[in-house]
């Protein structure tokens, strides 16, 4: 495996590591040494593809967009992660995660959660195990995200609202690694991104890997080929788009381009744009690149899109972007607007606002008429309705409303 996978010390070159209070520190080396031999065990993968396929609906289609792919000039598919079971790709990560716990003896599972979608994942499969489950919200996400709040309690989960900080997404991480230094036995934390603690980046990656070995496959049925010139994610803490590139990453034909979320723009304090505004610092068991004040400390993010609004980036992508082996392109809110307006006039699919950064970072490449192109739809916009049409007025041309 090459430079853009794990190492042995749990390090993506500079990236990663596992930067844990000693409280934790048999916790996170009993997870080090469990999860490997687990999850390439036969029995694990039985199960976890037998639920990929029955519970989440899987393999999810790989669409060629002809309408799309009018509009810019080359051959584009959509890998349909909205149509996932719970709507997008993080359910893939939190079956796999569920069974690993459910392999480890542990029985009650925390999580985190921004904008809510990542605790509706693990609210379902703790649903589906019969487990205990716990997220962690900042109170302001509690507020700005109640139907995702209520959805988590309907499946049997406790929210807790976090009330230090921001009371957002990073506040809520910090409150779940403090509930896991005080039940270290039975508890385990199920993190929702490519980001924390060594294994946990590693972990995510493989399970969003079924994305790009579904791409393999599906490509090579249409086109007669298993690679295209171009993969397209976006990325807030990294996992669909760890997904996305997983088989890809030492092939160098494929150029990888990833889209974070801009805000108002790189140039303002209005930005979640993490790989191009921030500086090498230890965020959440992790050293990556983090979006912090001259003192180190950790500065707030904003995008209009919650599940984008992180200021950390997963160390594998940290180690990917500063090596060039992705392009990272910065988009702000009103581009993604119109790109989420523009695939639902131009494909009938209303794109999560996350993935709509992804589909805006089409108008900022130009290709050649028979480059092929997979960009993955990570979640679908039906949360998303109200902003789409709070902000209509960046999208006149599509605005007969
Ligand atoms: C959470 C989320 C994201 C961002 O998370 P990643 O770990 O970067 O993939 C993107 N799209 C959707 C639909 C999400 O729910």
């Amino acid at each position: 495996m090459s430079e853009f996978f794990v190492d042995e010390q749990g390090f993506y070159g500079n990236f990663g590591g596992a930067y844990v209070p000693e409280i934790l520190y048999k916790c996170v080396h009993d997870l080090q040494q469990a999860y490997l031999p687990i999850i390439e065990s036969d029995d694990f993968k039985r199960e976890y593809h037998a639920l990929l396929k029955d519970y989440v609906g899987r393999p999810s289609p790989l669409y060629e967009a002809k309408r799309l792919s009018a509009r810019y000039g080359c051959k584009i598919y959509l890998k349909r992660e909205d149509l996932n079971h719970t709507g997008a790709h993080k359910i893939n990560n939190t079956i796999g995660q569920i069974l690993l716990a459910k392999k480890m003896g542990k029985t009650r599972i925390i999580a985190e959660t921004g904008a809510g979608q990542h605790g509706v994942a693990t609210a379902t499969v703790c649903a589906l195990m019969g487990m205990q489950c716990e997220v962690f919200m900042g109170k302001t996400d509690v507020e700005r995200q109640h139907t995702n709040v209520e959805r988590m309690r309907m499946l049997g989960a406790q929210v807790h609202p976090v009330t230090t900080g921001n009371m957002t997404l990073s506040d809520a991480c910090s409150e779940a690694i403090r509930d896991w230094c005080c039940h270290p036995q039975d508890t385990y934390y199920l993190v929702g991104s490519t980001m924390g603690p060594h294994p946990y980046p590693d972990i995510v990656a493989r399970m969003q890997s079924v994305i790009s070995e579904e791409i393999k496959w599906q490509l090579n049925e249409k086109i007669g080929r298993d690679y295209p010139d171009y993969l397209i994610a976006c990325i807030g803490g990294g996992s669909n788009a760890a997904g996305t590139i997983y088989h890809y990453i030492d092939d160098l034909r494929v150029r990888i381009v990833l889209a974070e979320a801009g805000g108002h723009g790189i140039d303002t304090d209005y930005t979640a744009a993490t790989i191009h505004c921030g500086s090498e610092g230890i965020l959440h068991g992790a050293r990556t690149l983090v979006m912090q004040t001259d003192e180190g400390q950790i500065k707030e993010a904003f995008t209009i899109s919650a599940g984008l609004d992180y200021p950390g980036i997963g160390p594998m992508h940290a180690n990917m972007a500063v090596k060039k082996r992705s392009k990272v392109l910065a988009v702000n809110d009103d581009e993604a607007i119109y790109a989420g307006y523009e695939l639902t006039r131009l494909e009938g699919i209303i794109p999560a606002i996350e993935s709509a950064h992804a589909l805006a970072a089409l108008n900022k490449l130009s290709f050649n008429s028979d480059d092929v192109v997979v960009l993955t739809v990570s979640g679908r916009g039906d949360k998303d309705v109200q902003t789409y049409l709070n902000n209509k007025s960046l999208a006149k041309e599509y605005g007969n409303f």
